[in-house]
């Protein structure tokens, strides 16, 4: 549970924190096998790419987060952007969530959201919505920008981090993450998300930050 959100520290190969809880654990909403093939596979992939891409060259001793920042908005770099990104954003993702997640957050956190959104039904309503229309793949994310709490979807692989954003909690809606389970019903995905696995526990963490 204490692994770190950026599993890279500067030395290579770039290796995958260990998910933190088994394959199984969000069932009945998310199955082993959907876990099986998202971390094992998809993330894996990302990770390998990634290693792949910076040998040898100037981005092979940073962090994973000093990568995806030096190679957001660059051309030349988007395809390592594309793989580091999406191992930060997958890492974010599994501790995102946990077994009898749901309910809401506690402490200044509860506080903050009540204040950004009228309370936690309205953030709820408003982190929903942006998970559900996001067009195609992509992610939805409560953020701390310039110290204040906000509700926002990024396409693909793209990442607060590399907005100035400060991340607090997220929602993979690439299909990957929901079809075998759900098929195309992404908004019950959504709900499972917010009602049993949302770990609220991580957003505080990151808020207080
Ligand atoms: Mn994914």
């Amino acid at each position: 549970m204490s692994d770190p959100v950026s599993p890279n520290t500067g030395t290579l190969p770039l290796v995958l924190p260990r998910l933190p809880y088994p394959e199984d654990a969000l069932e009945p909403h998310i199955s082993a096998k959907t876990i099986g093939f998202h971390y094992g596979k998809h993330h894996q992939a990302y990770a390998d790419n990634t290693n792949k891409l910076v040998k040898g060259t100037p981005f092979e001793n940073l962090s994973l987060e000093e990568i995806v920042r030096k190679a957001a908005g660059d051309p030349e770099n988007a395809g390592l952007f594309n793989n580091a990104a999406q191992v930060f954003n997958h890492t974010f993702y599994w501790q995102s969530m946990k077994p009898n997640g749901g309910g809401e957050p506690a402490g200044e956190l509860a506080e903050k959201i009540k204040a950004a959104f009228g309370s936690f039904a309205g953030f709820k309503e408003e982190f929903a919505k942006a998970a559900a229309t996001r067009f195609g793949s992509g992610w939805a994310w409560l953020v701390v920008e310039r110290g204040k709490l906000k509700v926002t979807s990024t396409p693909n692989a793209d990442t607060p981090i590399a907005h100035g954003q400060t991340p607090i909690i997220t929602i993979d809606v690439w299909e990957h993450a929901y079809y075998l389970d759900f098929q195309n019903r992404r908004t019950d995905y959504i709900a499972s998300f917010l009602d049993h696995l949302a770990n609220w526990d991580f957003a505080e963490k990151n808020f207080a930050l």
